[in-house]
């Protein structure tokens, strides 16, 4: 992508109102565009990287035995009346509407009772079970506080997945295989060393749950970390009783801040019992579906990544996220022979399917580079006069700043491996 043709361009400032630093950077960086408090689109860059943390979602998922499908965000009250959720009073963040022939309708905030009665339908016996299913949806909430950039807004993408197994020891199975997965994504990402299973309270579900928590001083949670260990316990549930099922000690604990990026539920029967999702066990017995729920909002993971990796100059994004590969910048000064050399380079990098942002515009030195400090992307390459003259291009890292002076064909090497 040449970066004169791009859409869109840096700016010098964020939105007054906009407090946090994801935020304020992706704007800057062209990533996102506020629309309100707590509702932000997706340019192209952001898109980008977007989908670059979802495709990690999803490949994970697919590992474990996922099955991707997608839910509808419109949610007629039935179902949620059968549970008991349509009440405000049990769901304190619905956005709710009317039809106009007359009737409710909701938007979705999460989709446990949708899916529950789906599945009523085609699940009659053992044979049926296990099932694995997720969605990456729209979810819809009246947040009180929005104050977190992209990491709390009030439509987000939330890949849901929900499991239905025949019996509580086939679905702690799939619990610990996601806990797994859980942790392998959060690596990929690149925050697997400050990502945490962190032990919480389970809601209205379970008495416990556990989150995945990423230390930040952004955070809105509190954990008590124990470091050795690598695990945590949320301050909601920091007992005397918790510390000694997990086996640590107060003494062993640090107290941080964190930024809650996936978390996974066991439902049990409650879902099941109150919406009729029943099965035949091997002796004709009809039993209820044991649940979990297990999810991650991937915009709260792109914010997280801006909160935890970038520095005073920008963002600095984990390469198996960022929007693209290499950023090419040509400093040529109207010198024809560095236009004509970036072009090429440029031409070659996309032959070797090398995704590249290219940054032909005619602008000064110094706005180009405090640009690409601020987009974040990881390998730089700098074609000059004087690279010209010392007979290669200079390439750089975002992040440790290191540069080489390394011929054409030597870059490509470097940069596919
Ligand atoms: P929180 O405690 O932060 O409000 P939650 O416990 O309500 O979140 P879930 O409903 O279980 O979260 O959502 C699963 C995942 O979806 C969260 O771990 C988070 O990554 C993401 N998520 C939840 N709420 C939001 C939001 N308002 N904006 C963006 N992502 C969100
Ligand atoms: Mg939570």
């Amino acid at each position: 992508m040449r970066q004169s043709q791009l859409f869109t361009k840096t700016r010098k400032h964020a939105p007054k109102d906009e407090v946090a630093k994801n935020a304020q950077l992706l704007i800057r960086g062209g990533f996102i565009h506020k629309e309100m408090a707590g509702v932000y689109s997706y340019l192209p860059l952001g898109l980008r990287v977007f989908k670059r943390i979802e495709q990690i979602i999803r490949e994970e998922m697919n590992a474990i035995g996922g099955q991707e499908m997608t839910l509808t965000a419109l949610q007629s009250p039935a179902a949620w009346k059968k549970t008991g959720r349509w009440d405000d009073a049990a769901i304190d963040v619905w956005f709710k509407t009317e039809l106009k022939g007359g009737g409710e309708l909701g938007l979705g905030t999460t989709h446990e009772e949708p899916l529950t009665e789906l599945m009523t339908e085609y699940v009659e016996s053992y044979k049926d079970l296990p099932k694995y299913v997720y969605q990456f949806q729209t979810k819809f909430r009246n947040e009180m506080r929005a104050k977190s950039g992209i990491m709390r807004t009030r439509e987000f993408v939330m890949k849901d997945l929900y499991s239905f197994s025949r019996s509580e020891e086939e679905f702690r199975e799939f619990y610990e295989k996601c806990a797994a997965a859980y942790m392998k994504i959060f690596k990929r990402v690149g925050l697997g060393e400050q990502t945490f299973r962190t032990f919480a309270s389970g809601g209205s579900f379970s008495k416990f749950s556990d989150e995945f928590q990423t230390l930040s001083d952004a955070g809105e949670d509190t954990i008590h970390l124990h470091r050795g260990k690598g695990i945590a316990v949320n301050k909601e549930v920091y007992t005397d009783e918790v510390l000694a099922e997990l086996g640590i000690e107060k003494s062993e604990l640090e107290e941080v801040k964190a930024i809650e990026v996936g978390n996974i539920f066991p439902l049990g029967t409650r879902f099941s019992d109150a919406l009729g999702l029943k099965f035949k066990d091997e002796k004709g017995n009809e039993q209820s579906v044991v649940m979990g729920c297990y999810g991650i909002g991937p915009g709260r993971l792109m914010g997280t990544i801006v909160e935890v990796l970038s520095d005073e100059k920008g963002i600095v994004w984990p390469k198996e996220v960022a929007p693209f590969r290499v950023h090419l910048i040509s400093i040529s000064g109207g010198n024809a022979d560095v236009v004509a050399e970036a072009d090429r380079l440029y031409e070659l990098l996309n032959e070797n399917g090398v995704e590249a942002l290219y940054d032909d515009r005619e602008s000064r030195a110094g706005e180009k580079f405090a640009d690409a400090d601020l987009i974040g992307i990881p390998m730089r390459i700098v074609v000059s006069e004087k690279t010209m003259a010392e007979g290669g291009v200079e390439l750089s890292g975002r992040h440790n700043g290191g540069t080489a002076i390394v011929s054409e064909d030597e870059v490509i090497k470097r940069i596919r491996a």
